[in-house]
């Protein structure tokens, strides 16, 4: 996976910020002309031909808000300055209200296979609550357009713990199941302070951690019954249809990234580029990854190779761990052994894995597996 790269490209527009939103994305559409200005420059400042890329994710923000003719010159200039074409997916994050024909048309020319679509949830008196600008019927109409120009791998986001009551949330769930799609992805809601939500909450959760592991159990078995096989703790795909592009972020591949808040891993470096859409403008491109570099060492990346990993269903190659860090999986984590005794993690033949009953805690298994390392 070291010599596998993929390539992210954050858009940072929307038409209304979401009442919970807390990522790098402004409502002022007037600034994309100096946005894209500024992106084609760092793509191309950063170029390379020697590393074939596997999988695009135009994601945001709201890619689907951007005027066409910018994604038009973004795919004409990643396809200049990189080698796309062993390309296997190309993602591009919509939400409902703006994936029009002509949107849509504009991706399905410039290779993108897979479309992710902000629903969160299907009930419009909560979307509105949250500050979406779309309702349920919004996005049957866009799945429709989409299905029609011939897309047909199509995930679905949805938050478990809006402000809305339990049996809301799993009408979502199984409304979603029955539709079409090849993919969910189940995110639970993460309050952050300064937010719209956080204030109309008072920073509280409408519901309590047992309560939102319910929600989730709920989520899950719904999903399984409907054919979707979970393989990441936030993930649901039917079979053959996950995303190759998160696989590859979750199995420590490398990956370019481009644009305000954007984080990659080339060789062996991570870097991220400005977080405000303001800094990125005035950050002379040359200078843009100065003070985030850094040099990943082998056992930081043993460490985190096992920490995504485990958060996948299929777990972590004991053989493979061993293959690329030298080390046996139980020698490196020394709590690994507790755990396994204590049920928390579970071994299957060469894989180690947490156990599907566990899933729900499995960032307290992976902290003490690494506290104790
Ligand atoms: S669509 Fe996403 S990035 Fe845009 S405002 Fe909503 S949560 Fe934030």
């Amino acid at each position: 996976m070291r010599d596998e790269y993929s390539i992210y490209v954050h858009i940072p527009f929307c038409k209304a910020r979401c009442g919970y939103c807390a990522f790098s994305s402004s409502t002022d559409l007037s600034l994309q002309w100096r946005y894209f200005d500024k992106l084609f420059r760092e793509i191309e400042y950063y170029s390379d031909k020697t590393k074939p890329i596997r999988t695009v994710y135009i994601g945001g923000g709201t890619p689907s808000v951007a005027d066409t003719k910018f994604i038009d010159e973004l795919f004409a200039r990643l396809r200049r300055f990189f080698d796309l074409s062993s390309v296997e997916e190309a993602t591009a994050e919509c939400n409902p209200e703006s994936a029009s024909a002509d949107v849509l048309n504009c991706f399905k020319s410039n290779g993108v296979n897979r479309l992710s679509f902000g629903l969160q949830s299907v009930n419009d008196p909560t979307l509105k609550k949250i500050g979406r600008l779309h309702t349920y019927a919004d996005f049957i109409s866009a799945l429709k357009r989409a299905f029609d120009l011939g897309f047909d791998n199509i995930n679905a986001d949805l938050i478990i713990g809006l402000p809305e009551r339990h049996s809301d949330f799993v009408h979502s769930v199984r409304t979603a199941a029955e539709l079409p799609l090849a993919h969910v992805s189940v995110y639970a809601l993460e309050l952050h302070q300064g937010t719209p939500l956080y204030s109309a909450l008072n920073g509280k959760s409408p519901f309590d951690d047992d309560e939102q592991a319910d929600m989730y159990d709920e989520a899950a078995e719904i999903l399984t019954e409907h054919d979707f096989c979970r393989y990441e703790i936030s993930n649901f795909a039917k079979e053959g249809r996950q995303c190759k592009h998160n696989l590859h972020y979750w199995r420590e591949g490398r990956y370019f990234a481009f644009g305000a808040a954007a984080s990659g891993f080339v060789d062996d470096v991570r870097f991220t580029d400005p977080w405000s859409i303001q800094d990125y403008l005035s950050t002379p491109v040359e200078h843009m990854r100065d003070g985030t570099r850094e040099k990943i060492s082998r056992s930081e990346e043993a460490n985190e190779f096992a920490m995504l990993g485990l958060r996948l269903e299929s777990g972590v190659s004991l053989s493979e761990f061993h293959k690329r860090f030298g080390i046996r999986f139980d020698d490196f984590f020394t709590a690994a052994d507790g755990l396994i005794a204590r049920g928390f993690l579970a071994v299957d033949g060469d894989r180690v894995k947490v156990p599907s009953d566990k899933f729900y805690v499995v960032n307290s298994i992976l902290a003490e597996l690494w506290q104790d390392d």
